[in-house]
């Protein structure tokens, strides 16, 4: 069973990481801990074009014609639940073997920086 954290509301963004629009990311470990807002506009299985060149739509083009850059996953450190408001560094330095059990459930759906991992 996991950890609460707080509300429904931040038990369903946890269940949704990874996915379509919104979710909630626990990630770090140590000082590091901490958890983070995911959005991601696109589904995961959606094959973005190789070329930037090849398939972007007109508008989708900057002024000059070069392609827009696109971000399809963006993420934010919280440090209060987004719905109820609790202090979200406060429950992982109270709780950090559960927090580590959510992140280890995380850590497939966190972004990646180019060149990392
Ligand atoms: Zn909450």
């Amino acid at each position: 069973m996991k950890p609460r954290v707080c509300c429904d509301r931040l038990d369903m963004l946890l269940a949704d990481a990874g996915e379509k629009l919104f979710s909630v990311i626990a990630n770090g470990t140590g000082p590091r801990r901490g958890f983070f807002l995911q959005a991601r506009p696109l589904d995961r299985d959606v094959v973005l074009p190789s070329r930037a060149t090849d398939a972007v739509e007109p508008s989708l083009r900057r002024g000059d014609g070069r392609p827009a850059s696109i971000a399809v996953v963006m993420e934010l450190h919280l440090s209060f639940c987004p719905s109820c408001g609790r202090d979200l560094a406060a429950w992982v330095r109270a709780h950090a073997v559960e927090f580590d059990a959510l992140a280890r459930e995380g850590a497939p759906h966190i972004m990646k920086t180019p060149g990392a991992g």
